[in-house]
């Protein structure tokens, strides 16, 4: 008998306590231990029932007040994961404690107690403690943990979520083995425990506040570990005084993990990151690198509060720790570095969830989650972008009505709920209470219907009244909503231009369609329809209130810039907007002065290169690209004039405008200014760390036999981990053919890690050189490209990475193959890949001759 993929385990038997004593043997990739389980069975029972897989239990055994009871039988079930414990008698209501001994292996991939280089690491999210421990694996368990290693060989560091009480040798043994004991945690729930285990050094430890901070990295690293170290001690207390509640476990530790699945995990008290998050040297990083570095390390820390100290009931609610850590990270880092702008780089993520959130196979915040591994699936930019949109949306709401209302609601939330769990509905009921507004039904429906609204919006100028409309936004032109209409409570904040100067105006659109009387003295020159870009909808103007929008651009803050540039894309996709005027308005851009805008607007002419260009209209495209940034271009260099002194932002406009020359441009002069730059060593001396990107991928796509073994060399040796890694993908951008088949053929072997083989495949995709025969790759040689995409999120990402194929055929090819080859854990990935290459193959059709004319009646070829 089997209990399916969609059991849970009963209510009735709840751990307390877990005591695990545990050994694991580094070499031979297996581990073994005893372990006791405190129960509090609110019911008489037949059989115990627990997660366990690919283990073995060799003796279990009941201790009740009144007997202990040996299992009479243990039964696995692979489907769904369980172990299953007969008893000679049914299980009594009260306390009671299973002890047993187990043994296992090293899961193969990145989950489970895995290797990674010289490391035993553990990753345990969504579902995958139970192929370590025998356990109650659902958030919903949570138990004090309380864990010991044993047999640690010397020199060996061992790291879990308590602090270490005791670390001694193991009497009389030869090897000089030790035992290492942790201190038992508050109430956890398992997906949050840790293992970390080898040759690891650390920092100098830092105390923020009675909290102790070390960061962890493989001894060859260790000179990487400062500025961790700094962005964990400056925004610990940052999140201590928001919560208004003390960072709730004891110790901090920060680890860089040389082989890592996601960007990181916020294991309770000991924090385990991919290598390029987490470690850096601030002399030699792109500011892009410590920003994102910044970033997750607050995110992760968001979490012990958002998540391990307040946990989600189930993995429908998975955004509760998601969007808010989201959320939590922008904001607090914003705190720290203000000059950062960091908000603005949230917009980017922003725009992924908006695409994703446009498509029909979207799904809502709030998801329907059947087991674990529909929860696997849930990690994803509407789970986490567009949930910490919405969080900050629902903020400004609140906060419009009284200073910091969303905090305190927070706070409440948080003091309810400590060391427990909780629901979405418990945190709209504890908002709703510190705000005294009925904040349920404008949650929810961001929260649970899938999906975003645009709204249409028209300005009536001389009587200073607008008309607004929303409906559900899809990317397909051909898409139409199946059921009734959906609408949402959309918080929008208007401003307008009138005859005394520019004014903001709160609406809450709580209908279809309304017609707003602006707050206006005389006639209403323009109005904008998301100030501060911070709704989550797009707004559609009618053609004469964009038109008298547009002359405003340069007034406007740079978040509404970028999101009048991604509407208008949006809806050049869905056939609202024609291409020209698009073009009209990327054209009028071209002064721009704020890198991110700047940045956004070069990687929108990068998807019009890779996806809509005539190939016969290459030339023109880039003397349109030259034409437009050139000038800026040359005006800035390389760097400043001798001795000149600049700030970060003229530093990454330079690298924006860079980018633009070398890589879309593709002016000869500048490719040949950025190949010359590439760094001889290991640094970079004389070179901007920020134009890095650019000039490696320069010398990259110029690249000879002899300079991409130099490159793979690199990729190689390299111990500074963002380095390592725009050398490895450089390895992919090479643009020689005999060379595309060497990059394509490095994939599946020991140059690419696991990490990062679905990124580097991603990357072979988006190049036109190497498309086809790394597409022929995944075909030919399936079983070991999946076996290298060997977790849940890589095979994911892996699906993803496929949507980068341009044409018909490629769509045809990917459907037919998806379809005989469907991957575990991919559903929602698989769908929305194919609706997304089904849209991008159809808009390569009809814009490849739209902008071709563009181009024809706009650019004289120079070449
Ligand atoms: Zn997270």
């Amino acid at each position: 008998m089997t209990l399916g993929k969609n059991f849970r385990l009963p209510l009735e038997v709840k751990p307390t306590r877990y005591r695990a004593d545990l050994r694991v043997d580094l070499d031979g990739a297996r581990f073994d231990g005893r372990l006791a389980i405190d129960l509090a069975i609110s019911a008489p029972g037949g059989a115990l029932v627990l997660h366990g897989v690919d283990l073995t239990v060799s003796s279990a055994e009941l201790e009740t007040a009144a007997a202990t009871l040996p299992a009479t039988n243990i039964h696995a079930d692979a489907e769904s994961e369980t172990l299953t414990f007969d008893f000679a008698a049914p299980l009594p209501a009260g306390g009671a404690t299973l002890h047993l001994a187990w043994s296992g292996k090293f899961s193969p991939g990145l989950r489970g107690l895995y290797r990674a280089g010289g490391l035993a690491v553990t990753q345990f999210e969504a579902a995958d403690a139970r192929r370590v421990f025998p356990c109650f694996d659902e958030p919903a368990f949570k138990a004090v943990w309380q864990i010991t290693l044993d047999g640690v060989a010397p020199g060996l560091v061992a790291i879990s979520n308590g602090r270490v009480l005791s670390d001694e040798a193991v009497h009389d043994d030869p090897a000089g083995r030790r035992r290492v004991v942790f201190a038992p945690t508050p109430p956890l729930s398992s997906y949050l425990v840790a293992l970390i285990l080898g040759d690891l050094a650390a920092s100098e430890s830092t105390d923020a506040r009675g909290i102790i901070i070390r960061t962890w990295a493989v001894p060859e690293k260790s000179a990487l570990t400062l500025f961790a170290q700094v962005a964990a001690a400056a925004v610990l207390p940052l999140l201590e005084d928001y919560f208004g509640l003390p960072y709730p476990f004891g110790k901090l530790d920060q680890i860089g993990v040389p082989n890592f699945e996601a960007g990181a995990m916020e294991n309770a008290g000991a924090i385990t990151f991919r290598e390029v998050a987490l470690l850096l040297d601030v002399t030699t990083a792109p500011l892009a690198v410590q920003k994102r570095a910044a970033e997750v390390i607050t995110h992760e820390l968001a979490h012990q509060w958002f998540g391990n100290l307040v946990t989600m009931v189930w993995w429908d609610d998975l955004w509760l720790n998601e969007a808010f850590a989201t959320w939590m990270a922008y904001k607090i880092v914003d705190a720290w570095r203000p000059e950062w702008r960091i908000w603005m780089d949230f917009e980017g993520g922003k725009g992924a969830a908006m695409l994703l959130d446009s498509l029909q196979a979207a799904h809502a915040i709030r998801a329907d989650v059947h087991n674990a591994e529909e929860a696997g699936e849930s990690f994803d930019a509407i789970t986490y972008e567009k949930g910490g949109a919405v969080l900050r949306m629902v903020e400004g709401f609140l906060n419009s009505l009284g200073e910091d209302r969303f905090r305190e609601g927070l706070r409440l939330y948080m003091r309810r709920h400590r060391e427990a769990n909780a629901t979405a509905d418990d945190l709209w009921e504890a908002l709703a209470t510190a705000s005294g507004q009925p904040i349920v039904a404008l949650a929810n429906g961001w929260i649970r219907q899938v999906g975003y609204p645009v709204v249409a919006l028209g300005l009536d100028a001389a009587a200073g009244r607008v008309s607004l409309a929303q409906r559900r936004f899809f990317a397909d032109p051909g898409a139409r909503e199946a059921g009734p209409a959906t609408t949402w409570l959309v918080p929008m904040v208007l401003r307008f231009g009138d005859a005394k100067g520019v004014k903001e105006q709160r609406v809450l659109l709580d209908a279809p369609e309304r017609t707003v009387t602006l707050d206006a003295e005389g006639p209403v020159s323009w109005c904008l329809g998301n100030a501060d870009a911070r709704g989550f909808f797009r707004t559609a103007y009618d053609a004469p209130t964009l038109a008298r929008l547009l002359p405003e651009l340069p007034t406007l803050r740079p978040a509404e810039r970028m999101a009048l540039v991604s509407d208008q894309w949006a809806l050049v996709r869905a056939g609202v907007v024609p291409i020209a005027a698009f073009l009209d308005l990327v054209a009028s851009l071209g002064r721009e002065e704020d890198h991110v805008v700047l940045e956004d607007l070069v990687g929108r002419l990068a998807t019009i290169e890779h996806r809509h260009l005539d190939e016969r209209e290459r030339g023109r495209f880039e003397a349109f690209v030259r034409e437009l940034l050139g000038e800026r271009a040359a005006k800035l260099g390389w760097g400043p004039a001798a001795g000149g002194e600049e700030d970060d932002e003229t530093r990454l406009r330079r690298a924006a405008l860079l980018r633009a020359l070398v890589l879309l441009a593709r002016d000869p002069t500048w490719v040949a200014e950025a190949e010359r730059r590439l760094p001889s060593g290991s640094g970079a001396p004389g070179v901007d760390p920020n134009l890095l990107d650019v000039v490696v991928t320069a010398a990259a796509r110029g690249a000879d036999p002899a300079r991409f073994e130099e490159l793979r060399r690199r990729a190689r040796v390299e111990t500074d981990p963002a380095a390592k890694r725009r050398y490895l993908h450089a390895l992919a951008r090479v643009e020689d053919r005999a060379l595309a088949s060497r990059a394509v053929a490095l994939s599946l072997g020991d140059d690419v890690p696991m990490q990062d083989f679905t990124s580097y495949l991603s990357v072979l995709l988006s190049n036109r050189v190497t498309r086809d025969e790394a597409w022929r790759l995944v075909q030919t040689r399936f079983a070991e490209v999946r076996a290298k995409a060997d977790s849940p999120m890589l095979l994911r990402r892996l699906v993803e990475a496929l949507a980068a194929l341009p044409e018909q055929r490629h769509l045809d090819e990917i459907t037919a193959f998806l379809s005989s080859h469907p991957i575990d854990g991919t559903k929602q990935a698989t769908a929305q890949t194919l609706e997304r290459l089904r849209m991008d193959v159809e808009l390569r059709e009809r814009l490849v001759p739209e902008i071709a004319a563009w181009l024809q009646a706009r650019v004289k070829p120079k070449r």
